[in-house]
This record gives C-alpha cells, structure tokens and sequence, in this order.
C-alpha cells in the first residue's frame, strides 16, 4: 500500500515537472515533503530506454486499417529503409498484427523532421522498438515487472462475484479462487454472512497493475467453518493445502470446463426438455458456448469417441479399474482424440456442442464408479493430491504461519 501510494505521488512529481512551462519553480511557496521528494528524485530522461536529451517525440493510436508502412512513409521514411526495417522485423513479429487502438511512438532527432525510432506497444508486458536512423534493426523488449503482495478481505452478502464488485477488487479473483477451493466448496451455495481473506500477487508495470498473478494465500469461512489454502510447490508445480498440509486439489478436476454455469443436476426423475416427459438425468449438464474447449478431468485412456444419436459426439474415458467419464454432445473431438489415446489431466478433448439430443450448446458430463453413474459431488472419497511431502514439511509450514498470522491479524 504504502509502495503504491509512495509511487504514485512521485509520478504526480514527474507529470507536474514534465507539464510544467514554466522553467523556474519557486520552490520557498513548496510544501516542505514536495521539496525534499523533488530534490531526491532525478526527473526520468529515458522513455522505452531511449535518450529524451537527443530526441523529440509523439505518441498516438494505431487507426483503422492503418499499417506500419504507412506510419513510416507518412513521416517521410524511405521506401528503402521500409523495405529493411519489414525484413529485420521477420523473425520477431509479424507487423500484419499490429492492432487499432495500440499507442506507437515516434522519436525524432532532437529539433530535425528525422524519424529515427519507431515504438510499438504490442502488449501490456513488452514493446517492439525499430531503430530507422542512422542503422535499421528491430526489437521486442520486454518490460520490467515488480511484484506486489496485497492482501483483501469481505463478507458475502449474495455471491463472491457481487462481493467483489461491490468491493472494487479484481474480478479476475474470483475463478482464482473459485478455482482453489473447487472441491471444498459448493460456489452455488455460498450464504449470505460467508467471508474471506485472500493475499494475492499483483503484476505492476509503470506503476499500473496490469494483472494478478496467482493466490498465495486464502480463508473462505462457510456456514462459520474456516477453509484455508496456502500456495505451496514441492517441485511438481505450484499446489494448494490446507492448514494440516493436505492437498485440496482431488486427482479428478471439479468440471470438465473452466468457466460454465451448470444447466442441470445429476438427478433421478427430471423433466426432460426434448422429450417431454420425466426421466432420470444420470449426468451433470453444464452449458457454454458453442466451441468452449471440453477438458478431460483425469489421466486416463480413451476407450471410445463416436457418434450416436441421443449423445451426438461424445468421448469416454477410463481413468482406472473403479472410474470412467464421458461428455456429451461435443460440436466435434480435439485433434488426434481416438479410442487407445492417452490423455492427462485437463487435456483438450472436444468442444462444446450441441449435437444429439439437446437443447442448446452444453456438454452432459457423466460419471461413472465401477460401472455405474453416480453424481461427482457426492463422492466424498475422491483420492486426493498428493500432500506436503515429509522432507517439505519445515518449508511448508514456515509460508504458513507467515500467512496465517496475515490473514489473523486481517480478521481481527
Ligand atoms: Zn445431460
């Protein structure tokens, strides 16, 4: 917090010296914290690494169908040099893309109409620079991001989802850890009164925060009992455990989407929509879009991808002697999906369709244990992830306490 507020008061500096014509500040009538700040700062003289002392320069936005030569040539660049600078820019990318509404640069040498670079902001993580004068050369430069722990906290007065907005914190959060607390918690029936503490990483890049970049630690207490997970890699891949240690992940994903609304529950004697008539629904139906990737929820085999006409294009898969998955009337298979495949845990299978017997684009996941369907949700003896691993353990529960005693003092 105090980074931030600190950073952004010395850009305030910057934006004031930087606007500022007149040459002479009367720095008696400034306050005395301005003065000591502006005595102890140098004002930036580089912009994307390149000397404000030798160059003028403009920034404006790519314009509809407006391409990097024709930029160039308006600012009286050389076919020639045109012709070089699209050559060195071959391998590094392809300027077809560049996009409406992305800022560009031009640097001109200091007092002159000579175009010497050209800036390209290409995303929120780099830029491409193009030096035209005196030699040709391109770059794609990536910029420095700091990271920055923040820690938020709420209580639930409708979803997470409404909290958050309320909150102003970032949305992006929300299937975060939504993500993290998949099998410990049932999203669709958070109560009112439900609260939580998450720290987390921001991404910042010029003083912005550009984007979040995972959960370190989170407490979501439901119906007055506290889950906690707390971020931990034990060399297989950034995980999450509860306070005891155990992994929260199961070897099965919660869904066979990422992001979906769920249409229709495992549920005997159901109304059924095409038929008209009452029937069990054996299958959990989660709608989304035509072509959302359909992802596998375990290892396993492949043992059949075909067609049938009340399941339209489906694909089962065994993960071991006790459970299979299939999934429901896909618009059509991934690439290279055929029964003896193997496939990994959130592979790509398929994707969302809504051939068959069905309504709308939605996959029916269903789950099988030793040869029967049964409902996911309600099989409380999934195997789960493995643990924190006995020679972790020190490592582990040093990032917890640090945590715990955040996330403590936060709630108190
Ligand atoms: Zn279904």
């Amino acid at each position: 917090m105090n980074f931030m507020r600190g950073s952004f008061f010395i850009f305030i500096i910057l934006f004031y010296l930087s606007c500022s014509n007149k040459k002479t500040v009367n720095l008696e009538n400034l306050p005395i914290e301005l003065l000591t700040e502006e005595l102890s700062i140098k004002p930036s003289e580089f912009l994307y690494n390149i000397n404000l002392d030798s160059f003028d320069y403009v920034t404006q936005k790519i314009k509809w169908g407006q391409s990097f030569s024709d930029i160039l040539s308006r600012n009286g660049v050389s076919n020639q040099t045109i012709y070089n600078a699209t050559n060195a820019a071959k391998e590094i990318f392809n300027l077809k893309r560049i996009k409406k509404g992305n800022n560009y640069t031009l640097f001109f040498k200091k007092g002159t109409k000579q175009l010497s670079y050209f800036v390209y902001e290409s995303s929120k993580y780099n830029f491409l620079i193009c030096e035209l004068h005196p030699n040709v050369s391109f770059k794609k430069v990536d910029k420095k991001i700091t990271y920055l722990e923040r820690q938020i906290s709420g209580t639930i007065s409708s979803s997470l989802y409404v909290s958050f907005a309320d909150n102003g914190y970032p949305i992006d959060l929300v299937n975060l850890m939504v993500d993290v607390f998949a099998w410990q918690i049932d999203f669709f029936r958070i109560n009112p009164g439900d609260s939580y503490n998450i720290i987390y990483t921001e991404e910042i890049i010029d003083n912005e925060v550009v984007g979040i970049k995972n959960i370190k630690a989170a407490r979501l207490s439901h119906d007055n009992k506290p889950y906690f997970a707390f971020a931990y890699d034990q060399g297989l891949g950034n995980d999450f455990f509860d306070e005891e240690g155990k992994s929260l992940r199961k070897t099965f994903l919660r869904a066979p989407l990422n992001f979906y609304r769920i249409s229709s529950k495992y549920q005997k004697k159901r109304f059924h929509p095409v038929l008209k008539r009452y029937k069990d629904h054996l299958g959990t139906d989660y709608a989304a879009p035509r072509g959302t990737p359909i992802l596998t929820v375990a290892d396993g085999k492949i043992t059949e991808a075909s067609y049938g006409r009340n399941n339209g294009y489906f694909v089962k898969v065994k993960h071991n002697n006790i459970f299979t998955t299939q999934y429901l009337h896909m618009s059509k298979f991934a690439k290279g999906i055929k029964p003896g495949k193997h496939v990994k845990q959130g592979e790509v299978i398929g994707y969302v369709g809504s051939t068959g017997l069905a309504t709308g684009p939605h996959v029916c996941f269903r789950f099988w244990r030793n040869g029967k369907q049964v409902d996911p949700y309600k099989q409380n003896d999934l195997p789960e992830g493995d643990p924190v691993l006995p020679n972790h353990r020190n490592a582990f529960n040093y990032i917890k306490e640090k945590y715990l005693n955040l996330i403590i003092a936060d709630s108190s």
